[in-house]
């Protein structure tokens, strides 16, 4: 792959031609000076967004009010965020209105943790006003200045640093965690999408028992959507070795934890303001989940699951029964992969052949029939061929 920094590198020269500052910022460097994969780069520049777009020919205005412009050029689009300062922050969240300025280290200055308050220039120089580079050498997340004004400013950044815990298996410094610990009331006034977002990738992160251990020990969870009176439950959740689960998988075990039916389920989602395809995702494993808890797969349910879902089914069985056996993982799966039909289409018969046959109109009797059908297809008791089909119901309906 292409080093993500050598191909945005001409963006930055574009816009120093142009005789504006341009650098990489954020997640970006850190994650370069840590030496791991790099999502998307992200420049900040002295550049106005209106300036910027007269550099570029194809731009999107993404959040020009906060001074961020996605900028296209062949090899890719970019989001480029003018230097900024967050002066009037407003009950307890990021603020209201911003000030766009010329100076790179004011920029720097309003960013959340020293590790993520680095710039990098277009041949890799650092400019590192707040020591971050040796935070990442020491793996400490520190905010940049006192954490409490940080925190009060925008309480969000007590949820980022535990899910930084989480994603980077850094820890967090003394007197940041004491600040933590006494504000994490303010993320009441927070935004369930600003903290969902976080809570995800906290939930994703290697590190996630440690984080989930501290957002437990300074008593964040009391301000999470349906989680206050749940520290047992988090606790169970903690106790599982969840290394290889992914974001849907990981709300799946959680509310294996809390113990939800159905209903609640689809109300607890809607608290954190999932997807309602999520959330209908969700709910279909938890219930493959708590079957499969009970019994084998019966071959209607590894038919009716199919293979996603079984796939996450298994995964959450061999997590909460602590085991790791692939070969059962792959026994179910073929069983799926061998069944005559994946699909209600790939019957080789319709309502209409049936209503035919019997020269009836159709009403319930007819969904009976099809749904028979189809049961005795997947069996393996029934050949999906029209005639063999109507071979079958003649004989059927003769008893
Ligand atoms: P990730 O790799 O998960 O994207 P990130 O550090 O890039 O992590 P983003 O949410 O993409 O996180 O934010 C980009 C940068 O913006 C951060 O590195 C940080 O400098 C700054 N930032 C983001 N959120 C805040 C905040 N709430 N307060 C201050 N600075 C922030
Ligand atoms: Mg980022």
């Amino acid at each position: 792959m292409i080093d993500p920094f050598v191909a945005a590198s001409p963006v930055l020269k574009k816009l120093e031609d142009a005789g504006f500052e341009a650098y990489f910022v954020g997640g970006s460097v850190r994650d370069f000076l840590l030496n791991r994969e790099i999502n998307d780069v992200d420049i900040a520049t002295s550049a106005t967004p209106n300036e910027v777009k007269r550099i570029f020919p194809k731009t999107v205005d993404i959040g020009i009010e906060h001074g961020t412009v996605l900028v296209l050029v062949n090899n890719g689009e970019y989001e480029i965020t003018t230097f900024r300062t967050e002066s009037e922050y407003q009950d307890y969240r990021r603020p209201k209105e911003v000030s766009f300025i010329r100076n790179l280290k004011e920029d720097l200055q309003r960013r959340d943790f020293t590790m993520n308050a680095i710039a990098m220039d277009r041949n890799r120089k650092l400019i590192d006003p707040f020591n971050g580079f040796s935070a990442i050498k020491e793996r400490i997340i520190q905010t940049v200045g006192s954490p409490n004004d940080r925190f009060q400013e925008d309480a969000l950044r007590m949820m980022r640093a535990v899910r930084f815990v989480s994603q980077l298996s850094f820890q967090i410094e003394n007197e940041t965690i004491q600040a933590l610990t006494r504000l994490a009331h303010l993320l009441d006034n927070i935004a369930v999408e600003r903290k969902r977002a976080e809570f995800e990738k906290l939930l994703i992160g290697k590190n996630k028992n440690n984080a989930l251990k501290l957002l437990l020990d300074a008593n964040i969870h009391s301000f999470l959507p349906d989680l206050k009176e749940q520290r047992q439950q988090l606790e169970k959740l903690i106790r599982f070795n969840s290394t290889n689960l992914n974001k849907n998988e990981m709300w799946s075990l959680l509310i294996y934890c809390l113990n939800l039916q159905q209903k609640e389920i689809e109300l607890f989602l809607k608290e954190w303001r999932l997807a309602l395809k999520d959330i209908r995702e969700i709910q279909l494993v938890v219930h493959f989940l708590s079957k499969r808890l009970e019994q084998d797969w019966s071959i209607y349910d590894l038919y009716s699951a199919g293979r996603d879902h079984i796939l996450s089914t298994e995964k959450l069985y061999q997590v909460i029964n602590g085991n790791n056996e692939v070969e059962s993982i792959e026994y179910w799966l073929k069983l799926y992969e061998n069944l005559p039909i994946k699909e209600r289409t790939e019957m080789n018969v319709t309502g209409n052949d049936v209503m035919t046959w019997f020269n009836k109109s159709g009403g319930p009797w007819l969904k009976e029939t099809l749904l028979t059908i189809e049961e005795n297809i997947i069996a393996g008791k029934l050949e999906n061929d029209i005639e063999k089909i109507k071979e079958w119901l003649m004989k059927c309906n003769q008893k």
